[in-house]
C-alpha cells in the first residue's frame, strides 16, 4: 500500500503518497487519521487555498511539535506562487507556532518548476506543478510525480537480444538508450476537466469528480463524471482514481461507478466517508 487518502468535497481532502513521503493537500482530520505516519511526511504540496485542502496543516504542525514522535524532521510546504489565501495562512501558522522544534518552510512554486525529491531512495524523481482552472480569484495547481527513466532508442527496439548486448559492449549503453519522463502519479487538485496532455500516459491519475451528474453543477469550477471518463478513454492511464466527490452521492456512488468501464484502465474512487488505501 503506497497511498492513503481521504476526500469529501467541501469538507476535507488529502492524499498521502508514502514512497516519497509526500502529502498532497492537507484537509481537516489528516493528522488524526494518519496517526504516527504524520511524522514521516517530508513534503506537503498544496493545490490551492480552499479550507477543505489546507485546514489540517495547523494540526500537522502542532502534532509534530508537541507529540512524542520525531520532532526534529523538517517539513516543507509548497504552494502555487501568488496564492494570497495560503500566504496569509502561512503567516498565521508561523506566528502562532513561533517556537517550533523543527524547520518549517513555505516555498512558492511557479507553473512547471521542478522539485527534486532528494531524500527519496531514487534520485531520479521530481514533482512538477501544472496550472489548473478552478476559481478565477486564485492560482491553483495540479501535480505530477515524474520519474526519469532510460529505454532503448527506437531504432534498436526490434533487434535480437544478443545484437543489443554486442552494441552496448562496443558503444556503451549511453549510445543505444535515451532518457524519457514517465508520469508515476498525477493529482488534479480542484479544477475543471484537465487537458489531455496533462493526464496522458500517467500510471495513477487522481482526477477530481465533484459531480456525478453534470446537471447538478451550477458554476463551472469542478469536473463531472462523464467528462472525466471521456477524457481518460484513450489517454493511456493505468489507474483512474476519482476523488473530491460530493457527499450528496453517498447512496448512489457505488452503483454509478460500477457501471463504468474503460478498456485498459482500472477505475477506483475515494468514498467521501471512508479512508482510501491503494
Ligand atoms: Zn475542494
Ligand atoms: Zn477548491
Amino acid at each position: 500500500m503506497n497511498i492513503i487518502a481521504f476526500s469529501k468535497a467541501l469538507y476535507s481532502t488529502w492524499i498521502y503518497y508514502s514512497p516519497e513521503r509526500i502529502l498532497f493537500d492537507a484537509g481537516e482530520g489528516v493528522a488524526t487519521m494518519l496517526t504516527n505516519k504524520i511524522y514521516a511526511v517530508r513534503h506537503v504540496f498544496l493545490t490551492h487555498g480552499h479550507v477543505d485542502h489546507i485546514a489540517g496543516l495547523w494540526s500537522i504542525i502542532n502534532t509534530r511539535n508537541n507529540a512524542m514522535g520525531d520532532r526534529e524532521k523538517p517539513l516543507t510546504v509548497y504552494y502555487p506562487s501568488g496564492n494570497k489565501g495560503i500566504e496569509l495562512y502561512a503567516d498565521f501558522l508561523r506566528k502562532a507556532n513561533s517556537e517550533l522544534r523543527f524547520k518549517l518552510d513555505f516555498v512558492p512554486l511557479k507553473d512547471g518548476e521542478k522539485v527534486f525529491l532528494r531524500n527519496s531512495t531514487t534520485t531520479n524523481r521530481y514533482i512538477k506543478p501544472f496550472s489548473v482552472v478552478h476559481t478565477y480569484s486564485e492560482t491553483a495547481f495540479g501535480y505530477h510525480l515524474i520519474e526519469v527513466r532510460r529505454r532503448l532508442k527506437e531504432e534498436y527496439r526490434n533487434l535480437p537480444k544478443e545484437e543489443i548486448t554486442r552494441l552496448v559492449k562496443s558503444y556503451g549503453s549511453e549510445s543505444v538508450t535515451e532518457t524519457y519522463e514517465k508520469k508515476i502519479l498525477t493529482i488534479s487538485g480542484d479544477t475543471i476537466l484537465l487537458k489531455k496532455e496533462d493526464v496522458a500516459d500517467t500510471e495513477i491519475l487522481f482526477h477530481e469528480c465533484t459531480f456525478l451528474k453534470k446537471e447538478d453543477r451550477k458554476f463551472n469550477n469542478h469536473a463531472s463524471l462523464d467528462e472525466v471518463i471521456e477524457l481518460v478513454k484513450d489517454a493511456n492511464v493505468q489507474t483512474l482514481i476519482l476523488y473530491h466527490i460530493s457527499s450528496r452521492y453517498i447512496r448512489s456512488i457505488e452503483k454509478v461507478i460500477k457501471k463504468i468501464q474503460i478498456p485498459g484502465t482500472k477505475i477506483l474512487y475515494v468514498h467521501p466517508e471512508r479512508v482510501f488505501e491503494f
